[in-house]
């Protein structure tokens, strides 16, 4: 690999500015996104910096720009800490695309392999090193770093995915608790951690346990204004999520998440038999099978991926279309995670769950049964009743979401740091915008449900469940309850002689569908516990302001079910561009860079997407350059690219 040849300097601002050079030269974007311009000055100034932002944010850039500029300036290399052993060997190998020096050091390196990279390292020949976090521990690793900071070639530690050093969240790894070790150590190198969680707990956990303290902290606005949240009712679930995939998403990559490793076997196999390109994913697969199936969810077009949570942390796979939930994710958190990796590139993208009472039942017992200390529990409880409300919510599922992370009562975005978000280490406030309570992107918004006053049914059903337990000290599930109130007839009512009851058939006028609505939303509400083996139900405290008609329960008519539009042209997109629009002469161009792509991607093993993004490929199919100053004045072509690639593109659009 030569040089980095640098052409010409393509701003006056940018000769003075290192940072904005190497954005424009290296990378070859013309300008810096939301906060990280500010972000990268404080890094290279030596300052420590906590980056919370959104997945597709361009966290990357945050600490990729101030290990070249570091490393120009002569101070050395920069240790990027990463979790996903499985996903270094793509990350380095989009660096030296752009012709970034880098490597990573882990476990499936060989001797040999491994002495060749530490030799690199002590003559300061590599800009970037990513290692996983056990290996901070490592004693060998440990003297390396020691003579690189003894030479002055130990420049910037980053730390990605920061929240994994948080038991709050699902992430949690053990490994990152050492951590602090870095800062302990080598007080002197600053640092910079990065996440794409933003809930407050959390949040503190990373400043407490990496020390923090100090460090500038930079809160990005949650939203991500792309991603369309739908939450429908379960029915016929696969029949749902069919109809949803072919009438929206037919040959689009997506993840599909399911609650257990033997739903995940099972709904790729069907996937599988309806013709669908699905992959599975879980804990309980091999490592090479799993390997294997990111592999080519990366790169491969179009695969649809069954998981569990297990899968997706790191994934940057930029065009995921869709994120389904067949089951309830644990929280919000989980839910803001998991449906985050849809969109990336802010192109028009779906998060579609369906929900059920039978997910509300699962999910409590879960808890419950679980192993869990009582005042865990109670944590859990709480998080999955804040899920719940913004499953069963009537207005808009966006504002409900960011406001559980305490945006939304914002100010505008130079505003100053609210309540909810007070930063930490004395930073600065979430840039961001007001939402209204209406973002005209979810299915509410889209599509306001019908409401009707439930309170009447709800208090029904209660004191049925209240007569079954006072009068007869028996507790029953939701399906014969269900039975009772509709007054129809079964062994099982006819075992214990329910017509007898008072409340035989009251509620004879609504629906099964309709109960069950209305226990979900009882469940949800904390008024019926759901418990034993039998998942019966038990009345709580907080069933009484119902019944005694102080609180109204009031539900979504039918269900948000179906389609809320055509995906298409008139999708929001999160582009700071406008999109570009191809004739047909362009399509064919676009047609034969992607295709060049492919046999790029293959030769070099790197996701296409790491070759160039499609933006690139747009707008080169768009403006069909014909010089190599031309080529270079697109975003995404940088220096080295340029030369790589620059006389191949116009070879292949000439040709097309
Ligand atoms: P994150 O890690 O925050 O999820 P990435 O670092 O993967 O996001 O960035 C998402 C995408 O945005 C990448 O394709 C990246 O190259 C692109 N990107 C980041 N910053 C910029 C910028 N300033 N201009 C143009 N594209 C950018
Ligand atoms: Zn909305």
């Amino acid at each position: 690999m030569g040089p980095l040849t640098i052409r010409s300097v393509p701003s006056p601002s940018s000769a003075q500015n290192p940072a904005l050079s190497v954005l424009q030269q290296v990378f070859g974007y013309p300008s810096f996104r939301g906060q990280q311009a500010d972000i990268v000055d404080t890094v290279i100034a030596g300052r420590d910096a906590l980056v919370l932002m959104p997945t597709g944010g361009g966290k990357s850039l945050c600490y990729q720009i101030p290990a070249i500029v570091r490393q120009q300036q002569g101070r050395g290399v920069t240790l990027v800490v990463s979790p996903l052993i499985a996903l270094m060997h793509d990350q380095v190998g989009a660096l030296e695309e752009v012709g970034v020096k880098a490597a990573f050091l882990n476990s499936t390196l060989d001797f040999e392999a491994t002495r060749r990279i530490e030799r690199q390292l002590l003559s300061g020949e590599l800009t970037l090193l990513y290692a996983a976090p056990e290996r901070v521990t490592n004693a060998r690793f440990q003297a390396l770093l020691d003579s690189l900071h003894e030479r002055e070639l130990l420049g910037l530690f980053a730390i990605d995915e920061a929240h994994c050093v948080s038991q709050w969240g699902h992430d949690f790894r053990e490994d990152y608790l050492q951590l602090s070790l870095l800062h302990e150590r080598w007080p002197d190198v600053p640092r910079i951690a990065l996440t794409a969680t933003a809930d407050a707990h959390t949040r503190a956990d990373m400043v407490e346990r990496l020390q923090l303290q100090d460090a500038r902290s930079f809160i990005s606005s949650f939203d991500r204004p792309n991603i369309r949240y739908r939450v429908v009712e379960k029915k016929d679930p696969r029949a749902q999520f069919l109809r949803f995939l072919y009438d929206e998403h037919k040959g689009d990559a997506g993840i599909v998440y399911c609650g257990s490793r033997k739903k995940v076997d099972e709904t790729a196999e069907w996937l599988l038999a309806q013709g669908i390109k699905a992959l599975p994913y879980h804990a309980g697969l091999d490592t090479a099978t799993r390997a294997k199936n990111q592999d080519r969810f990366l790169r491969e077009d179009g695969i649809v991926m069954v998981a569990t949570i297990a899968f997706g942390m790191g994934i940057d796979k930029p065009d995921v279309r869709f994120v389904a939930h067949l089951d309830l994710p644990k929280n919000i958190e989980g839910y803001y995670q998991e449906t985050g990796r849809a969109g990336r590139d802010g192109e028009a993208a779906d998060a579609w769950m369906a929900y059920g009472l039978a997910d509300v039942v699962q999910q409590r017992r879960m808890i419950d049964e679980g192993e869990a200390h009582e005042d865990f529990k109670r944590i859990q409880r709480s998080k999955l009743d804040a899920l719940l409300a913004l499953a069963e919510s009537t207005d808009c599922r966006r504002v409900r979401l960011l406001g559980y992370f305490g945006e939304g009562e914002s100010p505008p975005a130079d505003g100053p740091p609210l309540g909810g978000r007070a930063p930490l280490g004395g930073g600065e406030g979430p840039q961001g915008r007001r939402l209204g309570a209406y973002c005209g992107n979810c299915d509410n918004c889209l599509n306001p449900p019908a409401v009707w006053d439930a309170s009447e049914p709800a208090r029904m059903a209660l004191s049925c469940v209240y007569r079954f337990q006072k009068e007869r000290g028996q507790r029953f599930g939701a399906g014969h309850l269900i039975d009772v109130l509709r007054g129809k007839e079964t062994d099982k009512t006819r075992q214990h002689r329910h017509q007898e009851l008072s409340t035989w058939g009251i509620g004879r006028l609504h629906s099964e569908t309709q109960w069950r609505a209305v226990l979900r939303q009882l469940i949800a509400l904390g008024a019926l516990h759901v418990e034993g083996e039998y998942q019966t139900l038990v009345l709580a405290d907080e069933a009484r302001p119902i019944l005694r008609g102080e609180q109204a329960v009031r539900l979504r008519e039918g269900s948000g079910e179906g389609r809320v539009a055509k995906a298409g042209k008139t999708r929001k997109s999160a582009a700071t561009a406008p999109p570009v629009h191809l004739d047909a002469d362009a399509q064919q161009r676009l047609e034969a860079l992607k295709a060049w792509r492919t046999e790029v991607a293959r030769e070099h093993d790197l996701p296409a997407y790491l070759i160039f993004p499609n933006s690139t490929l747009n707008e080169l199919a768009a403006r069909n350059p014909s010089s190599l100053d031309e080529v270079a004045a697109v975003s995404g072509v940088g220096a080295k690219k340029l030369e790589a690639y620059g006389r191949e593109l116009l070879r292949v659009l000439s040709a097309s």
